[in-house]
């Protein structure tokens, strides 16, 4: 049978890192074995689940590029199924009404808990006739003796006695279905092959695969995959930043870097760390995923985001770049081509955030310099060598690279000075002390009138200080 893989999120928040690596598992095993890849928004917890959620969810896998084959299937859409199956269940007798009172069963885990025991329900109902017509809920009668032995494609073999399993509700009071039943009966029906999913759910596992054993259902292939914790040890969650996929567009990440960065989470293949996504593809497999918890890295993604920068079209950079720039108040139509501005800025810049920022001085007017570096460049002497180059500039034919540099070479010639002493103030006075390339390079893409005013600016502001 070929290959079919799903991603089943729970529509409570937005897609966070977590569900994102989940999603791109399951989504690489289908594409790497030609297979399927179904989404399915398990949505039956009514209270808390919003079609904002939902939203969220679809947008950052548009966003990350992980396109379902099927689906969006929704759990609320399906009650009628989940009912069947339930009804198919009672009328075998593989499943029963209970209608243990709250009271009865809170005194029956203090109890427990008191002896030190696992809270678990004790088959009160098991062979007990509850009418339909009383208030009760639906328990699956679970195998009392043996054991289920989940083949865990990453974890291994992992065994539990039924005897440690207690009889699961899986219809409530008010009728609706519980989530292993929906899983155990969407899996099926969607002929899921393999489930990839957080290990979170390993300790469901066995019961679905009692579940579907005894609907006489073709049991899948199971993956769990490992927890991620934050650099400081704990499971990853709101306290470590972002962790809403979104918000690392926000922050200026690409969405190839975040993917790369997330194939690494708990995957590893020898010691490479970049990869494109033909290459995730071709080289993903689920014997490649570690069965320890692996751990947040900011610096680790802002490297790799920081070499996508680097190696992307500069025109695609640009496109994106724009709204950054955009946030920043600066039309970027407006002056050079932002291409080339990406293209001498890009080395410096780990997130698309912090390229506009170190690029916006191109585009508009800085409002001061930083005070050490104005200290150490903007010294009375360079009054006189700023005048010079500004008087050289004026009279540049063509405003570009080689004659800008030439007016440069002419200007250190005629005040017989080093390259540096008209280098350091030039460079602040056009940049604001913001990371540049080659002077020249970075007052050609400026442009004269920008840079003559700000050479004049830089000359008013060292006499006042005078
Ligand atoms: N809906 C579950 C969750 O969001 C996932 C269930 C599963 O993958 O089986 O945690």
């Amino acid at each position: 049978m070929s290959v079919r893989t799903r991603f089943a999120p729970s529509p409570t928040g937005y897609l966070h890192v977590g569900g994102a690596r989940t999603a791109l598992f399951s989504w690489l095993y289908a594409r790497k074995h030609g297979g399927r890849f179904v989404l399915r928004i398990e949505d039956t917890d009514l209270e808390r689940s919003t079609q904002e959620s939902v939203n969220a969810i679809l947008e950052g896998m548009t966003w990350l590029g992980l396109e379902y084959d099927e689906g969006p299937f929704y759990q609320t859409e399906r009650f009628d199924r989940y009912n069947a199956v339930i009804d198919q269940l009672l009328a075998k007798d593989l499943a029963y009404r209970c209608d243990c009172s709250k009271e009865r069963l809170d005194k029956l885990r203090e109890d427990q808990m008191a002896a030190k025991q696992k809270p678990r329900y004790d088959g009160c109902c098991r062979n007990k006739t509850v009418s339909a017509e009383v208030p009760h809920v639906i328990r699956f009668r679970n195998p009392s003796d043996g054991e289920v032995v989940v083949d865990d494609l990453v974890r291994g073999k992992v065994v539990v006695a039924n005897a440690e399993l207690d009889d699961l509700i899986i219809r409530r009071t008010d009728g609706s279905p519980t989530y292993n039943l929906t899983v155990v009966v969407d899996d099926a029906d969607m002929q899921i092959t393999h489930v990839i999913r957080g290990d979170d759910h390993l300790n469901n596992t066995p019961r679905q695969i009692n579940m579907l054993k005894a609907l006489e259902l073709p049991v899948p292939k199971y993956a769990h995959l490992p927890m991620i914790l934050g650099d400081d040890g704990a499971r990853l969650s709101k306290r470590h930043g972002a962790v809403s996929v979104m918000q690392y567009l926000r922050d200026g990440y690409l969405p190839e870097a975040l993917l790369n960065y997330l194939v690494r989470l708990g995957w590893s293949h020898g010691d490479q760390e970049v990869f494109s996504l033909d290459e995730m593809i071709e080289l993903f497999d689920l014997e490649g995923v570690n069965k320890a918890p692996s751990a947040f890295n900011t610096d680790k993604l802002r490297w790799l985001n920081a070499h996508y920068i680097k190696s992307s079209d500069p025109l695609r950079i640009a496109h994106l770049l724009s709204s950054h720039l955009g946030d920043l108040g600066i039309d970027p139509t407006d002056g050079p081509e932002l291409a080339d501005v990406i293209v001498a800025q890009r080395e410096r810049a780990a997130t698309l955030v912090e390229l506009a920022q170190i690029s916006a001085f191109y585009y508009k007017d800085f409002d001061s310099y930083p005070d050490k570096a104005a200290a150490k460049a903007f010294k009375p002497a360079a009054i006189e060598v700023l005048q010079t180059a500004r008087r050289a500039f004026a009279e540049v034919a063509e405003w570009q690279r080689a004659s800008i540099h030439e007016a440069m070479e002419a200007t250190v010639a005629v005040l017989g000075i080093g390259f540096g002493k008209l280098g350091q103030p030039l460079r602040l006075a056009v940049t604001g002390g913001n990371p540049s390339p080659d002077l020249d390079l970075t007052l050609e893409l400026v442009g004269r009138e920008a840079s003559l005013r700000r050479i004049d600016r830089a000359i008013a502001y060292i006499q006042d200080l005078g």
